[in-house]
């Protein structure tokens, strides 16, 4: 069976300070990022001796990519023969010409915070991956002081590059009819991002094909699911994979929801999903 893994180690730590951020903003001391590059590393030589073919995505609690230790990770698995993707969620203002080793089998899931830096440098920074040919997304939350940047990020963005929108989904009735067709404007996929799934004992890959793990080795099925299943450093680990139903009331992010088998989001992101890149994407405007 192929693997889709999303990998969460001991970073809390981030340069920005966005208000809406779901995270902890923490800093972290010297030791505690030789703690999680020493996680890293025990995960990536786990990755090596696995038989199956993995994707994984990288969902750090802050901003991973400024470390060097993350971009080497990410360049060596993008090498390795048994990952078919790499991909890692990012603020993208760290310097990415260490990625240049890459191969084409890492991917960048970029975030553009507005007030945290100016869309010409983030733009500046998507310029440098589509120069290094690197497959990368765009993102947004879809706060609505924020629509005018939204607006500009879509046009200077090149076409063929997907922007999503994450829904604010902490206010309910936050989006008026009229913001919600703007929203879809930019985002073609947006209405999948709108609401939250009812997924009470409904089918989902989480926990079989599909599942996340922190830097102590904890499998559990996704990141909102805190039950640990088993761990990956012991032998028996795969024992613990099988069908499961969601034991939650619902579900409403997009590393989450991807994995209901009932949404086949495969037809639109194929072997793009995990990474959020569709198969093929063009704005018309
Ligand atoms: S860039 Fe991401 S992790 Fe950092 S503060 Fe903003 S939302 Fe949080
Ligand atoms: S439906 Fe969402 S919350 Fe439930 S197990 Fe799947 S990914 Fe996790």
């Amino acid at each position: 069976m192929n693997w889709c893994i999303y990998y969460r180690g001991s970073l809390s730590s981030c340069n920005y300070t966005c208000a809406y951020c779901p995270f902890a903003k923490t800093r972290n001391t010297r030791a505690q990022l030789a703690r999680d590059r020493s996680q890293l590393r025990r995960f990536c030589a786990w990755t090596r001796a696995q038989s199956n073919r993995i994707r994984v995505l990288f969902t750090p609690w802050g901003e991973a990519l400024g470390h060097g230790y993350y971009r080497r990770a990410l360049v060596e698995l993008s090498q390795q023969a048994n990952i078919d993707r790499v991909a890692i969620q990012t603020n993208l203002s760290a310097p990415l010409d260490d990625l240049q080793e890459a191969s084409s089998r890492l991917s960048l899931w970029a975030t553009y915070h507005p007030g945290q830096t100016s869309q010409a440098r983030f733009l500046g920074q998507c310029a440098r991956l589509e120069e290094m040919n690197l497959s990368y997304c765009v993102g947004v939350v879809g706060l609505k002081e924020h629509f005018p940047e939204i607006s500009r990020l879509r046009q200077e963005l090149p076409a063929q590059r997907y922007l999503w929108v994450n829904a604010y989904k902490r206010e309910t009735g936050y989006y008026s009819a009229q913001d919600i067709h703007f929203l879809k404007s930019i985002d073609a996929y947006f209405a999948y991002n709108l609401h939250r799934y009812p997924s009470f004992n409904s089918a989902c890959r989480a926990g079989e094909s599909s599942f996340a793990v922190d830097g102590d080795g904890n499998l559990r099925r996704c990141h909102f699911v805190g039950q640990v299943l088993a761990n990956i450093y012991e032998p028996d680990f795969e024992s613990q994979l099988g069908p499961r139903s969601c034991p939650n009331a619902s579900c409403g992010c997009y590393i989450g929801y991807v994995q209901r088998p009932q949404l086949r989001l495969e037809k639109i992101f194929g072997d793009g999903l995990l990474e959020r890149v569709p198969t093929s994407f063009s704005w018309s405007g």
